[in-house]
């Protein structure tokens, strides 16, 4: 699925065929999960292929590999460049792409000095399907921010998604919504949340989430339309008393729930605010909004 005998990987400086790289089984990444990562994607645009977001989404990459003191020498520039290089390369309109850096051969715990930086890019459809999730609530926190760089997209912060997601897919749901640790909604195991509440939105302030670049991109279409939104926190009695409530991220988009745990969300999601931004985020994504700030 994610490659086969053509794919192009770039690789620590050159383009290679993804089946002739080989990764270290000494890497500190693999053994520690001191790596850092990014999720971007690219869509086939009126325009040509266009990468959304592809500075910001580097920027946080860059911070990533600071705060861990992993050294990564490109600039955004030179990373947007070189991707839609690969892009090219791989004959890719319309894609995923997954930049990962990772540490070199060190069974210490101090970040290696070598780095390994990869970019790979392959069609992935809608991260969470089109149809509207049955949420469960995690019995997991989203990570103390005082034990990690939060805002890092750092390999090893991803075993609590999949210990999230694992639990609510082995319970018969689709994805899982975590608390922080004070108890407020934070958000899914890959995705920020929205909630709706007479006709206003709210999602959880930055300290304790990702800062994802969707939900920055879904505040400033509500901006432009005149839709309410504030970053506040809300507890999980507060969502489960709400009208709707959508997911966002780069690899789901914008994606509705349909409930959380045994709550129905009593608005229907076509005429609900997300339901309309996830309009609005694809004419954004596809540089069809005369606004569109689409990079
Ligand atoms: N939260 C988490 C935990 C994530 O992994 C992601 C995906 N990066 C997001 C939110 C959404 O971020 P973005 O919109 O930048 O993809």
């Amino acid at each position: 699925m994610y490659y086969n005998e053509e794919t192009v990987i770039f690789y620590n400086g050159e383009f290679i065929k993804a089946k002739d790289a080989s990764a270290n089984l000494y890497s500190q990444s693999l053994h520690y999960g001191n790596g850092v990562f990014e999720g971007i994607r690219a869509y086939n645009t009126p325009e040509g292929t266009k990468i959304f977001k592809s500075y910001e989404h580097y920027k946080r990459l860059k911070y990533g590999a600071e705060v861990m003191n992993i050294q990564l020498d490109y600039s955004e520039e030179q990373l947007t460049q070189i991707t839609y290089e690969l892009l090219q390369r791989n004959g890719l309109k319309d894609a995923y792409i997954r930049p990962l850096v990772t540490t070199g051969s060190d069974m210490s715990l101090l970040t290696s000095k070598e780095t390994n930086s990869v970019i790979q890019c392959w069609e992935w459809g809608k991260y969470m399907g089109d149809k509207l999730l049955r949420v469960k609530t995690s019995s997991f926190q989203r990570p103390n921010p005082k034990s990690c760089f939060v805002e890092a997209k750092v390999t090893g912060h991803y075993a609590n998604s999949i210990l999230s997601t694992n639990e609510a897919k082995n319970n018969g749901y689709d994805e899982a919504l975590l608390l922080d640790m004070n108890g407020n909604v934070a958000e899914c195991s890959g995705a920020n949340v929205f909630m709706e509440k007479d006709g206003k939105l709210y999602t959880p302030p930055r300290g304790h989430i990702m800062a994802g670049i969707t939900r920055a991109t879904v505040i400033d279409l509500c901006k432009e339309e005149g839709i309410f939104v504030e970053e506040k926190h809300f507890t999980l009695e507060e969502l489960k008393n709400s009208d709707a409530c959508f997911f966002t991220g780069t690899a789901a988009e914008v994606v509705g729930l349909q409930s959380l745990d045994d709550y129905q969300f009593p608005l229907a999601w076509e005429k609900s605010h997300g339901y309309k931004l996830m309009k609005l985020y694809k004419d954004e994504v596809l540089g069809l909004r005369q606004t569109s700030k689409a990079s």
